[in-house]
């Protein structure tokens, strides 16, 4: 089957019990069960696991190619349990251009457990096989990256991982399944945050880790989860579940609004530079072009003039909101630099456009506008 077949049918299937075509949502916490404990349907308490949460995984699972799913309460919730199921004093590495989230949790959190984490540029493949050379447990990729749209090459690394004796996770958010499957590629595990192409409307939080195998990782992240309790509400489960619909429908405009955005920009005076890697001056073009089915809704501009000119820029748009996040139906900007802490590594001159799906010629209008002032 086809993904946009299987966006539409897994997990999707009637409620036998009623026959009701849309899913149906459960909210008991707690499943009815023999005298001795036994199950009746499969479920006991919904920290263990629940129905809505069970569509939600097994759709994730079948559109990212993978044997089994987890549901998280956030992107972060399922990277920090997958990362906390690494024994004391691990060895990782990740990307030198990765979401803040990451950055962070490997900057504050992991050294109190001894795991010694290198940060590497997932591009530079010589770069990476040097970072393993003292061994290595875990390597993380992200691409395209967030923000500056860096593009690694999934299977090269996969090779490296492999070698290694490590594992390799790709966090696929920014590409989603429609646009790339990096276990197919060869990842072990491909993480997303659900809160932004899988919900697809800015309303609903969550994250996922698909993995390529049923296997002892995948059950010390489910038991570290089914524990710790960082579980997706089943309204929030339904509610992403509704995305995976209409994912590669709208992910389908995302990316041809993006590229329209992109050409744009990159042919206008006032922009120093467009990282977007469906434009062939992108340094990652090749690699994107062979592993991914499009180039995605998501770029970032680097404005000629410095900060000022890129707050004032971004301060004059009307259409694309000044707001964090993305993958949602409305076109966002973001000053990355403005919002990444104490100490912010993206350049002040960067701005990071989510494009949403309003009719493009409005976007270019409204960046006209911001652009001529
Ligand atoms: N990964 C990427 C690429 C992200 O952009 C984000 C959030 O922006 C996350 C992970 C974290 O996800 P969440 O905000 O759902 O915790």
């Amino acid at each position: 089957m086809r993904l946009e077949t299987i966006a539409i049918h897994a997990g999707g299937e009637v409620d036998p019990e009623t026959g009701a075509v849309a899913p149906p949502l459960h909210f008991s916490t707690t499943f009815k069960h023999g005298p001795a404990g036994e199950r009746v349907a499969g479920y006991e308490y919904q920290r263990e696991g629940d129905p809505t949460n069970d569509r939600l995984r097994a759709a994730i699972a079948a559109l990212e190619g993978g044997a089994v799913a987890l549901t998280f309460a956030s992107g972060m919730a399922a990277i920090s349990a997958l990362l906390e199921s690494l024994p004391n004093g691990a060895r990782i590495a990740i990307p030198d251009d990765c979401y803040a989230g990451l950055r962070v949790l490997a900057a504050e959190f992991l050294p109190e457990r001894g795991i010694v984490v290198a940060t590497v540029d997932m591009t530079d493949l010589a770069a990476v096989r040097e970072a393993c050379s003292d061994g290595i447990d875990l390597l993380w990729a992200e691409t395209p990256s967030n923000p500056r749209m860096k593009v690694c090459d999934i299977t090269a690394l996969a090779g490296i991982a492999r070698e290694a004796g490590a594992l390799l996770v790709c966090d696929n958010t920014f590409a989603s399944p429609v646009l790339q499957q990096p276990l197919a590629l060869g990842a072990d595990v491909a993480m997303h945050s659900t809160t932004k192409y899988f919900g697809g409307h800015s309303d609903v939080l969550g994250g996922a880790l698909a993995f390529a195998r049923r296997d002892a990782l995948y059950e010390r992240v489910a038991h570290r989860l089914h524990v710790t309790g960082a579980n997706l509400a089943p309204f929030s489960a339904w509610l992403t579940l509704r995305g995976c619909r209409s994912l590669p429908a709208r992910v389908a405009l995302h990316c041809a609004n993006a590229r329209r955005v992109a050409e744009y920009l990159a042919a206008h005076d006032a922009i120093e530079r467009v990282n977007y890697p469906g434009l062939p001056s992108h340094p990652g073009h090749a690699t994107a072009a062979r592993q991914m089915r499009d180039f995605g809704g998501m770029l970032s501009i680097e404005v000629r003039g410095g900060r000022d000119a890129a707050l004032a820029m971004a301060g004059r748009l009307k259409l694309f909101t000044n707001a964090t996040s993305l993958g949602g139906c409305e076109s966002l900007i973001e000053h990355r630099a403005s919002v990444e802490g104490a100490n912010p590594v993206s350049p002040q001159n960067l701005l990071r456009l989510s494009v949403g799906l309003e009719h493009i010629d409005d976007l270019i209008v409204d960046l006209e506008r911001a652009l001529r002032a």
